[in-house]
């Protein structure tokens, strides 16, 4: 049976527990273990698909066709596992199974209650699609205390009794405050939320300090005495320059450790942290910047468009430069004014989207990339407004534009709501908004002497879509007549996947997202050339 490391937090939210679990899991795989990391949601949507940016942050796509956390890109980027649909669950999620199920009459004529029924479901997603995993990591959102975590609180409780302590690790991630005015370090708040834990009847193993400063031994030895954890189980994790510090953060303060010797097991190899000691030098030491544009409607929210910002990084960490992101609000741009916005971008990217609003804006940009030999990346949304801006101007169709965004245009992009992934017919439609949009892996084949080949080094690629609606294919032969070539179709060559411009040193669209499977380790071709682009453009 697998070992199961749960994951709490207390105190405040934001304390990085994504990161520690993405961390935790990268210490125990590079040891030779097999992970499995999973995030349960306490709110009550059945997935975050039809959250706004604003609420959630980015919503983030598997390789399966799941709308999930943010936290599972953490995930992927640094165990390099790919999520399941099966690693992400919400409260609504259960919910909504648990009323089918009764509707149904699937209960038997019982009362359906949170214990033990909701619970009894928490309990079946911890273990479901586990094959020969060495651990999965479980990740609980929210804070001890909220009254939304409760029930899963409660199955991860009974989850412990049912398989077993030796099977079950449980570890809290805290806040430890310092407080300027008396020059302390508190510990007063772990206490609190590890008492409110404890009172769930959950006893935290692992207590994981989050702090500005090294915790001194005499607070450490308070927070084991009080939160009764041996002290060497309580590890600090100070502020990280860079998110890629992590791993080795986590390691020399020996976490990875204290979860084996708690597992009675033994590293089968010694983690391997060159890699990430390599990038977080080269991060940190990086003096060379690219500036790129990037116009959206979400661009000053932290974490809106969460893997693009890393997979833009992860591209400027292949070319050796700090990418500086010059973050324009798409709705605020006005069009008279691209020039002065754009003067001293060395790439433009118009990243995914919906809605009409801030479009002209980004339109206006995409002309002035064409025309200013810029380099220019428009992902899903933004290859979308690339093909409007080349209808209206190079095609002279006037009203070329989008049925998502004006119903009486020339549908440049339009509503398809059938796709063929692998010879079967995936149905969309437009009355249910969640999960019904083309969703997760699709196949894309790449055109012979297409720049986007040389990219890839591939005839055929595999990206995760997230879109409702498609390019219209009736365009592809006036567009290429005027240098605008479709470099990559579906296989059943209904769907235009991939664009690029001729004479021009760099432009691309592409209606997937390449951002999710940008690894830092590993970064993604197509970012890695488009910032070797933007840095030679800078050289002009
Ligand atoms: N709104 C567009 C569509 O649904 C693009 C979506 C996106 O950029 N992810 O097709």
């Amino acid at each position: 049976m697998a070992r199961y490391i749960f994951v709490t937090g207390g105190v405040v939210s934001s304390l990085g527990k994504g990161l520690s679990s993405a961390s935790l899991g990268y210490l125990l795989r590079s040891q030779g273990y097999s992970v499995r990391i999973r995030k349960m949601d306490p709110y009550l949507n059945v997935d975050p698909g039809t959250m706004s940016p604003f609420q959630h942050g980015e919503v983030f796509v598997t390789d399966d066709g799941a709308e999930t956390d943010l936290d599972l890109g953490h995930y992927e980027r640094f165990t390099n596992i790919s999520a399941k649909q099966s690693d992400n669950i919400t409260t609504g999620k259960i919910y909504s199974d648990i009323i089918k199920k009764e509707r149904r009459g699937g209960y038997l004529g019982k009362t359906v209650q949170v214990i033990p029924h909701v619970t009894d479901r928490i309990k079946e997603f911890i273990k479901k699609d586990i094959a020969k995993e060495d651990f999965v990591i479980c990740e609980i959102g929210g804070t001890v205390g909220d009254i939304e975590s409760l029930p899963f609180l409660e199955a991860i409780r009974q989850f412990s009794n049912d398989h077993g302590k030796s099977k079950c690790l449980f570890i809290h991630l805290t806040l430890v405050p310092y407080m300027k005015s008396s020059d302390e370090i508190k510990t007063k708040p772990t206490q609190h939320s590890v008492k409110e834990l404890r009172s769930i009847g959950i006893q935290p193993d692992i207590v994981i300090c989050r702090c500005e400063q090294t915790i001194p031994i005499d607070q450490k030895r308070k927070i084991s005495l009080f939160c009764n954890v041996a002290i060497e189980n309580v590890v600090e994790t100070i502020d990280v320059k860079t998110i890629y510090e992590a791993p080795i953060s986590f390691f020399n303060q020996k976490l990875d450790k204290q979860v084996l010797k708690y597992f009675k097991l033994k590293p089968k190899r010694g983690p391997n942290l060159k890699p990430w000691k390599q990038i977080t030098n080269t991060v940190l030491n990086t003096k060379k910047i690219v500036n790129i544009a990037i116009i959206g409607k979400y661009v000053n929210l932290k974490d809106a468009y969460k893997s693009l910002d890393e997979a833009l990084t992860h591209g400027g960490i292949h070319n050796k430069v700090k990418v500086n992101l010059i973050r324009i609000e798409s709705d605020k741009l006005k069009t008279s004014k691209v020039k002065e916005y754009l003067k001293n971008v060395s790439g433009i990217l118009i990243p995914g989207g919906f809605g009409k609003r801030g479009t002209e804006g980004k339109i206006a940009c995409i002309k002035y990339a064409r025309e200013k030999k810029i380099p220019f990346l428009g992902i899903c949304f933004g290859m979308q407004m690339a093909i409007i801006e080349f209808a209206r101007n190079k095609l002279k169709i006037k009203n070329a534009g989008s049925t998502e965004l004006e119903k009486s245009c020339y549908p440049a992009i339009g509503l398809i709501n059938e796709w063929n992934k692998d010879g079967k017919i995936i149905k969309g439609t437009d009355t249910e908004l969640g999960g019904t949009m083309r969703l997760g892996l699709y196949e894309a084949k790449l055109k012979n002497n297409s720049a986007i080949k040389k990219i890839y080094k591939s005839n055929k690629i595999h990206e995760r879509h997230r879109h409702r609606y498609e390019v219209n294919i009736n365009l592809k032969d006036s567009c290429e007549k005027q240098g605008l070539i479709f470099s990559g179709m579906s296989p059943d060559n209904n769907l235009p996947e991939i664009i690029e411009l001729k004479n021009h040193p760099w432009f691309i669209g592409v209606q997937f997202h390449p951002e999710f499977k940008s690894r830092p380790l590993s970064p993604h071709p197509l970012f890695s050339s488009f910032i070797k682009a933007s840095k030679s453009h800078d050289g002009k």
